[in-house]
């Protein structure tokens, strides 16, 4: 088959959508058949319970979506440079396109993808479409990385963003389809257990209706945006967390609207957008230090003295039974809707790395496995970010009270009551949803008696305060600090 009638593979990662999809709308203008694939690889396979859960929910709807303009999605298990070598061979391909990633572990395979599959002749290429701005691109004036982030969000915020593309509205099939694997063969949903059905009442697949999310929040409550969206009890917040991460939505499409609506002189919009940059930040560190995502940010944390052991204070706080109620709350919610909210996010993390003093990789990891909305960048941001030990990270000395917490954000108790069965009346879904989504071997009712308090707030926070103490002046020593 000729160069220019050969099939183009389109390799779907986290960009399951038709609209602003660059690789895809090129290969629709070449006139070229398309092979939409999906490859269970070595990086897929890594990912936790809650993510492999709502991956398979994608991949479910971006198949029938593909399937209403003729095409459909080929999956395929195995290493992504073997897989997709077979493929192109099966199908007569010529090039083999996809939208790049940015965090370590893809950046690794999708490096040794084109490099094998470039040498063997093939057009391998990739796109841009996950971010707004390419990382290499947006510099200090010193030609260097962005470690702060309100100097990035000065340095993008007036650049132009191109328009989203459209969804096409065909694409072109080859002569005959390759074999696909079963999607209920990979077992993507079995981790989750139980809970993947309580999961399902809450998670908002796919691209239509992640557009209807972004309409519904411009529409309302982004007027409220900027002072209530750290009210957890509140839909004030966009929820588009769930529908960026697994590329149901772009983010042109979102910046486009925000900016739409900010013109349209809605309040809440400009620090929406700002919120966007947090997104486009942390890819930004994770692209130029990739170590973020896996060892203390800055080196002289190394020396603080985390605690690595996951103990019983451990495993309470991922039951939500600390016997603090806003951090219980938080982790309910987590297991109940594989969400959280922002600032209980940033509460339940500051008292496991603080109160608990609790390493920030048992916190990630635990985020990793639990959130339908897991994104490799901004979960290691966040939890670096709590922990003190990350770039524009919150002072360790601002150690959070969750009780004053609950009282300013949670003041009647909507949250705690929604999630926390052991403090309501008369305990509502959510709250006993998690009883039937929790491991039998928690062994634990609606009907227990509320726990004490594992650690005295004041004493947790003297003792956080002794250990940086502690870690600053081994750094002083050392001469590093
Ligand atoms: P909105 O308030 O509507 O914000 C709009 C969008 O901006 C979000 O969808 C998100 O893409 C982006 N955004 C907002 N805040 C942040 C932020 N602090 N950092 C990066 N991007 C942001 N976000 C994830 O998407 N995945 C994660 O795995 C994740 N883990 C986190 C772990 C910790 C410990 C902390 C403190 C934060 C984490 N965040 C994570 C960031 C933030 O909590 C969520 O993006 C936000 O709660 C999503 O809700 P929303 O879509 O309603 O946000």
């Amino acid at each position: 088959m000729s160069e220019t009638k050969s099939p183009i593979i389109l390799w779907f990662r986290r960009d399951f959508r038709l609209a602003e999809h660059a690789a895809l709308s090129e290969a629709v203008r070449s006139g070229r058949p398309i092979v939409p694939v999906f490859v269970l690889d070595e990086v897929v396979e890594t990912y936790g319970a809650a993510p492999k859960w709502r991956l398979d929910a994608a991949l479910r709807l971006f198949d029938e979506r593909l399937k209403s303009l003729g095409s459909r999605l080929i999956l395929r298990r195995g290493r992504a440079a073997d897989v997709l070598a077979s493929l192109a061979k099966e199908t007569g391909a010529g090039a083999i396109w996809w939208t790049r990633a940015y965090d370590p572990d893809a950046i690794a395979r999708d490096t040794a993808v084109k490099s094998s599959l470039a040498s063997a002749g093939y057009d391998a290429r990739s796109f841009a479409g996950h971010l707004l701005f390419e990382p290499w691109s947006v510099k200090t004036k010193q030609g260097g990385f962005f470690k702060v982030y309100t100097p990035m969000w000065r340095a993008v915020r007036d650049r132009p963003v191109e328009r989203a593309e459209p969804a096409p509205q065909q694409m072109l099939s080859p002569n005959s389809w390759p074999d696909s694997d079963q999607l209920e063969s990979w077992g993507l949903q079995l981790a989750m257990n139980r809970g993947g059905d309580i999961l399902a009442r809450h998670a908002c697949v796919g691209e239509a209706r992640a557009l209807d999310r972004l309409e519904h929040f411009l529409d309302g409550p982004v007027i409220g945006y900027k002072e209530r969206r750290d009210f957890p009890a509140e839909e004030a917040t966009s929820r588009l967390s769930e529908n960026l991460t697994w590329g149901e939505i772009g983010p042109r499409t979102i910046w486009h609207a925000g900016v739409q609506a900010m013109n349209d002189g809605k309040p809440g919009a400009e620090h929406f957008l700002k919120e966007l940059v947090w997104r486009e930040f942390s890819y930004h560190l994770a692209y130029h230090s990739p170590e973020i995502i896996s060892s203390n940010w800055r080196p002289d944390w190394s020396s603080f003295p985390w605690q690595e052991d996951e103990d019983e204070a451990v495993l309470r706080w991922k039951m939500g039974r600390t016997g603090v109620p806003l951090v219980d709350a938080a982790m309910r919610q987590l297991y109940v809707t594989g969400y959280m909210h922002n600032r209980c996010r940033m509460i339940a993390g500051s008292y496991l790395t603080k109160h608990l003093l609790k390493h920030w990789r048992i916190g990630q990891q635990w985020f990793e496995d639990c959130l339908i909305d897991w994104d490799p960048a901004a979960n290691a941001m966040g939890w670096q970010w709590v922990a003190g030990s990350g770039p524009d990270a919150s002072p360790f000395f601002r150690i959070f009270n969750p009780q004053t917490q609950a009282e300013k954000f949670d003041g009647k108790k909507v949250y705690v009551h929604r999630y926390l069965a052991e403090l309501s009346q008369d305990p509502g879904r959510d709250a006993l949803d998690f009883y039937q989504a929790c491991p039998h071997c928690w062994q634990l009712a609606p009907d227990d008696t509320y726990p004490e308090q594992m650690i005295d707030l004041g004493s947790g926070r003297r003792r956080a305060l002794a250990a940086y103490e502690q870690m600053k002046s081994r750094s002083e020593g050392r001469g590093d600090a």
